[in-house]
């Protein structure tokens, strides 16, 4: 299984992408952690792209080109999700994936209004334990989970507003590409955690 996942940043993408690599045993490749990783890191690349993370605007498509590049080889299953965000990833992508002999399954785009996407994301935190996703009212951290939770620093309104006006100019019209090449599948993401899930496991063909 070969599939992108996305949308608009709070349409949940990074918690689907989780579930369903969990359920499908495929590799789940984002870019916005390997992204927060340079960053937590220290390492030059990492400085080099911290402002671009924390200002909500999009790492230049050449790095995040070559960070995302390795993966896609690791493993034959992968679903990558916040890759591509535009055209000229989307373009790069295919021509890595034609050099590596392999073709993309499905494209998998989650849709919501701007104003539930605000909402959840000024309650989203991490848990720095596990990684996990929460939200602190509609989805609180279980109690096995130590944390501590942390808020994304992209994640203050700003930040947020700069990410989705970003997203409908730029990552959206991949709808039109991946539409165009018949792989496109809408998932509404308004929905709860578990039917999302299902929609998105039958879009991949995974639903047993
Ligand atoms: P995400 O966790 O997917 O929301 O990504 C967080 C941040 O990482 C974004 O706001 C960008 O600064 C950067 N980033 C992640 N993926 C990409 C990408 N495909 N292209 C450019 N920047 C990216």
């Amino acid at each position: 299984m070969r599939v992108v996942i996305f949308g608009p940043q709070g349409a949940g993408k990074g918690t689907q992408a989780q579930l369903i690599a969990e359920k499908t045993g495929a590799e789940h490749i984002s870019t916005g952690d390997l992204v927060r990783a340079e960053i937590k890191a220290g390492s030059d690349l990492g400085k080099k792209i911290q402002e671009y993370n924390d200002r909500g605007d999009l790492v230049p498509d050449e790095i995040i080109v070559e960070m995302a590049k390795p993966y896609l080889k690791e493993t034959d299953s992968w679903l990558l999700d916040g890759f591509p965000r535009n055209q000229a990833q989307a373009k790069a992508l295919d021509e890595a994936l034609e050099d590596l002999g392999i073709g993309l399954d499905a494209a998998i785009a989650m849709e919501a209004p701007d104003e539930a996407l605000v909402e959840r994301l000024s309650g989203r935190r991490t848990s720095e334990a596990t990684g996990r996703i929460y939200h602190v009212e509609h989805d609180p951290p279980p109690e096995d989970d130590p944390g501590p939770f942390t808020q994304r620093k992209d994640d203050i309104e700003e930040s947020i507003l700069h990410r989705l006006e970003i997203y409908h100019k730029q990552t959206e019209p991949l709808k039109d590409y991946y539409y165009a090449r018949g792989i496109l599948v809408s998932v509404d993401a308004t929905r709860s955690i578990p039917e999302v899930t299902e929609d998105v496991l039958q879009a991949v063909g995974e639903d047993g």
